[in-house]
Order: C-alpha cells, then structure tokens, then sequence
C-alpha cells in the first residue's frame, strides 16, 4: 500500500479545511480501501470523516425524505420512512453487498463507489479512468458486465451503486458543502458520463463534501420498487436492474419514476419508458410497450449484446410487480 497520512476530523470546518488541501474523505472505507491495498487508489492522505453528524434521516417540510451522507446502508434500509414512502430505495439497498459491508459503507460513500470493471482493478491493463489516456482494455477485452448506454470511446464501464439508480428514478438531489459554502445539485447532473475525461465521475468542485441525499415529495399513493438481475442471488452486481414508481388515481397513471442500473455509465433514467406510461390505463400490454422503450439509443459491445433484451424484460417485469395487473 502506498504511504498516506490519516485524519480524523469531529466537525465540518475541519474537514473542509483538510478537504482544501487534498485531503480524500474516508467514510466507511468499503471501497476506498480495497482500491488502496490494490495500489489502484494512492491517495497521500485521508481525512476520516466517519464522526461528523451527517448520520440521520429526516422528513423535510414538503413531505420528502433526507437521508445524512453518513447514514449507513443498513441503517437506510431499515428506516421505517425509507420503508413507507420509497420501498424502491429500501429494497436497492438490501439487494446490495452484503450484510457485512452494508453495516460500514455509507450512502455518501456509496454514490461515490468506483466501477466494477475488472481492468480498472488490474494495475497492469490499459485503462482511461484509472490512468488517463492508457487506453480502454474492455472495449477488445472481455466486456458481458459493461454498460450499454452512455458509452464512450474512452470508457465502457458500468456505475455499479444500486441505490442510485433509485435516486436516479427519484429524482433525488444531493447536498454539497465546499469552500464556497453549501449547494445542491440534481442527482441526474451530480454523476457524470464518461466522455472523454472518464477519470472525473462526479460533478463535485475541490474539497467538497456530501452531507445529504434528498428524495423529493412525491403524490400518494406512491408504489415503488427495485429489480435487480444478477448471475448469483447474494453478493454480486447487477446485470440489469429496474427503480419503479407509480402513483395512480382514478384507474390512471398520473406518474412514472423508471431507472434502469447494470446497463449505463450512469445509473440510467428511462424518460421514454415514463412517458409511455403516464395517462395511461395499467394493463399487462402497457406494461410491455412502454418496457419496449428501455433500450432506445443502446450500443452494446461484443460480449454484452444479450443486456438489451434482458433490460426489456427486467423493466417488463418491475413494471407488473409494482404497476399490479398482469
Ligand atoms: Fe477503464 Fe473504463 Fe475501460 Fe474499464 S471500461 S478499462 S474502467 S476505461
């Protein structure tokens, strides 16, 4: 492991101030660690910013929900107000990881997971995210786990978090407190594609901190829920993956909250999918014309072709598990 410096800070200032001069935010470490025993990650110092009070979930005034940066994965889950008003975010999260690192990693932490990508994980292969301008092994390589939408010529990996595609499909907003003071960003602008700077993944400014996921009011009634699509049932990341939410009224669509993970750079929002569905009346038919839309403007690579159907079918099915007419 390459030498670094550690910090443990007990409030924000300190952090920021440890932030300011290149300090890397330690959390629960699930990833970050891993990736510095792998030489992968080198950062020269870690500010550990586990003590700060970023760890609770709250109702905010127009009814949505707050969830502190440092809330842990397990803690979230069991939220009685993640359970009622978004199951979607719950359910993301118990099909994460597993119980062990859900106990220690936090929902800061976990949008700010790095991919899965094996190359990105070997110190040996080309790779633009981990070494700017090497090359991309994956797109010749083996790439049936990579991501079919969102591509670029310099980077094909999947975002691997399964709680964000349920923000995604939320359209939650992420707080951010930096040198300049807090801000909020939409969590659709917040994680970026790769284009051709596939290094930099989140649009945060030097030295800023997350310190809350917020989900935003939605109408009730609000079903919601997650799918998740994997080689083996524990332990393991998405092949596919579906965020649903629908709130209807009068025998009526009146919303549609659809993402898509497994498949995109980004956790991937299904606007086309929404759009089908709202104003519609719910039927076993609407439910496989709108999941028709998921893949529009997919370029799947050589090994991964069989995830555009697979991600119709996984929207088809979250569609009738939710939406309850079959
Ligand atoms: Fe690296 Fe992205 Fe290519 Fe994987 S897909 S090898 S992370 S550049």
């Amino acid at each position: 492991m390459h030498p670094f410096t550690y910090t443990r800070v007990s409030d924000t200032r300190e952090a920021l101030n440890a932030g300011r001069r290149g300090g890397r935010y330690l959390a629960g470490g699930t990833t970050l660690v891993d990736l510095m025993r792998e030489t992968v990650e080198r950062p020269e110092a870690l500010v550990d910013i586990s003590g700060l009070p970023l760890g609770e979930v709250t109702v905010t005034e127009r009814g949505g929900l707050r969830i502190g940066a440092l809330v842990t994965m397990s803690e979230a889950a069991a939220h009685p107000k993640v359970r009622t008003l978004y199951p979607v975010i719950s359910e993301a999260l118990e099909l994460s990881a597993s119980a062990q690192l859900r106990n220690m990693a936090t929902i800061g932490g976990n949008i700010m997971q790095r991919t899965r990508c094996t190359y990105f994980r070997d110190v040996t292969a080309a790779c633009n995210k981990r070494q700017p301008g090497s090359g991309c092994a994956a797109r010749e390589g083996v790439n049936r786990t990579h991501a079919i939408l969102g591509t670029s010529d310099a980077c094909v990996a999947t975002h691997p978090s399964d709680v964000a595609v349920a923000f995604a499909a939320l359209e939650a907003s992420v707080h951010l407190l930096g040198p300049d003071g807090e801000r909020r960003i939409a969590f659709a602008d917040f994680l970026l594609r790769p284009g051709s700077t596939p290094q930099r993944e989140q649009a945060l400014r030097h030295g800023e901190l997350i310190t809350a996921v917020e989900i935003p009011a939605l109408p009730r009634p609000l079903k919601s829920g997650y799918l998740k699509v994997r080689d083996r049932q524990s332990y393991e990341f998405a092949l596919t993956s579906a965020a649903v939410a629908l709130h209807v009224r009068g025998g009526l669509i009146r919303e549609a909250r659809v993402a898509a993970g497994g498949v995109g750079t980004v956790p991937w929002k299904l606007p086309a999918v929404e759009r089908h569905l709202v104003g519609e009346r719910p039927s076993g038919a609407l439910w496989t014309a709108a999941a028709a839309r998921a893949a529009e403007g997919a370029h799947p690579l050589q090994h991964n072709r069989f995830k555009v159907e697979l991600l119709k079918r996984t929207v088809e099915r979250q569609l009738r598990v939710v939406g309850g007419t079959r």
